[in-house]
């Protein structure tokens, strides 16, 4: 089949490349010169592991080409497929603009039937709304006659595990409304999935799929964050309850990790936006609102942990942030537990050195500059008065303590991700401090 993109952010990028890896011949376009122009030499703007050489072997064997002009994309596609970003606007609600512009450019360059997909995530109805839009910009082109059908695909890839996930997804989410359509997607997910994995519903479903899928699982780290709370309070383990539930077929064990709240560019933003269509629709929205809620009270937790051990006044404390990605395996830092944290220590007047293994860039881009940052843990750690872990990297799980703990000023650990093990930190002289762990000496 031959697919354009538009959009090549995480998802667009990545479903794009994994289309092409499958045998498709797939154009990816974007407005930014600057990411195209590195995507056609082979350099890929997002980290993503395994991207890189699938990008510049799909590229080399003819299969996957990049453009800023959506002409280029559209000449002879079958698919259209649109992955712009829907970001949060101030009220809440998701910012359909980059969609919206999306659409207009393929309305103002489309001269033959196809079918538009909608990987982006957006509110229920937006299909019926592009649709409308794109039809009155073929009318204004005297070209009514296109037959188009819009669709909802919803991605539910993770950043970090991308690849795999876009190669074996665990369902492919289909909003079509025609036999026609549903063809056409068999046919393009065939070599991804089996085909009882292709899940077919209505749009407007599979636009409501994807906020209350992310939702339920922020749903599941909010609730365990507050049973944290509660096990801190009475002198219980969190991990210990979450094992005891987890066994539980009916609950398993995925999402269930207490820490310093969830971030990236999906959870925050999605929980908001159900919240924003719910109300809209007359709902309270109860159980989406308190997972929001849960989450911005969680993110403030490690810096009320180190004001209650240094106090107010944090001017002689070196505070030494070990991560600063939203997650492991990404160097995406949108809507970050470690922003709010490193933002907080500087108003307490604390100084703050960060390191993350690949999200350096990203900091400097995002974070105040008065932030220091070290080349490696080493040299994080080395004259600190405390470690503070925030993202939940394997070299920090790995991290030797007992090395680590000679180069620090003092042996104060707040470990924000519940990686270390509390009686060895305690044994090694450490003062640690974990999340729902009893562990606050
Ligand atoms: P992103 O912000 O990383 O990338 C969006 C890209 O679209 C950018 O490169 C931008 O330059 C480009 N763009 C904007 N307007 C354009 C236009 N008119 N024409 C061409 N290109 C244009 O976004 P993302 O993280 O890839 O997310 C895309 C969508 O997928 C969002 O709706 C998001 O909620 C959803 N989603 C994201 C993830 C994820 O893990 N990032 C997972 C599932 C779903």
């Amino acid at each position: 089949m031959k697919i354009c993109v538009v959009g090549t952010g995480y998802v667009g990028l990545v479903t794009g490349t994994c289309f092409a890896e499958k045998g498709h011949t797939v154009c990816c376009i974007d407005i930014d010169e600057e990411r195209i122009g590195k995507l056609k030499k082979g350099i890929s703007p997002i980290y993503e592991p395994g991207l890189d050489e699938l990008i510049e072997r799909n590229q080399r064997e003819g299969r996957l080409f990049f453009s800023t002009k959506i002409r280029d994309g559209l000449e002879g596609t079958q698919l259209c497929f649109i992955a712009v970003g829907t970001p949060p606007a101030d009220d809440g609600r998701a910012d359909l603009a980059q969609v919206l512009a999306a659409i207009d450019d393929i309305g103002s360059e489309l001269s033959h039937s196809c079918y538009i997909v909608v990987k982006s995530t957006v509110p229920v109805g937006t299909g019926t709304l592009l649709c409308k839009r794109i039809k009155n910009h073929l009318r204004e082109r005297g070209m009514e006659k296109i037959n188009l059908e819009i669709l909802s695909n919803p991605e539910f890839l993770k950043e970090g595990m991308a690849i795999e996930d876009c190669l074996h997804p665990d369902r492919v989410v289909v909003g079509a409304a025609s036999d026609e359509a549903r063809a056409v997607m068999r046919e393009l997910y065939r070599p991804f999935v089996s085909e009882e994995k292709i899940i077919f519903m209505d749009p407007a479903s599979a636009e409501i799929t994807k906020y209350a899928a992310n939702t339920m699982l922020a749903a599941r780290i909010s609730f365990m964050n507050e049973i944290a709370q509660l096990c801190d309070k009475v002198g219980a383990d969190v991990l210990s309850v979450k094992k005891g539930m987890a066994s539980d077929r009916r609950i398993g064990e995925y999402f269930l990790n207490a820490g310093c709240g969830y971030g990236g560019s999906c959870f925050p933003k999605d929980v908001q936006a159900l919240c924003y269509i719910g109300e809209g629709q007359g709902l309270d929205m109860t159980m989406a609102s308190a997972v929001s809620k849960v989450n911005r009270k969680q993110k403030e937790l490690l810096q009320i942990m180190m004001r209650e051990r240094f106090g107010e006044d944090m001017e002689e404390i070196e505070a030494a942030i070990m991560g600063l990605a939203f997650k492991p395996h990404t160097n995406d830092m949108r809507e970050a537990p470690s922003i709010t944290l490193i933002r907080g220590l500087l108003n307490c007047g604390a100084s703050v050195r960060a390191y993350d293994p690949i999200a350096m860039d990203e900091a400097h881009r995002l974070l105040p500059d008065n932030v220091q940052y070290a080349a490696d843990i080493e040299s994080l750690l080395a004259g600190a008065d405390c470690a503070v872990i925030v993202t939940e990297w394997p070299q920090f799980k790995e991290a030797d303590w007992e090395k680590f703990g000679g180069l620090m000023k003092r042996k104060i650990v707040f470990d924000g991700r519940n990686i270390c093990d509390p009686e060895k930190m305690r044994a090694l002289g450490f003062e640690y401090y974990c999340i729902g762990r009893n562990m606050r000496p």
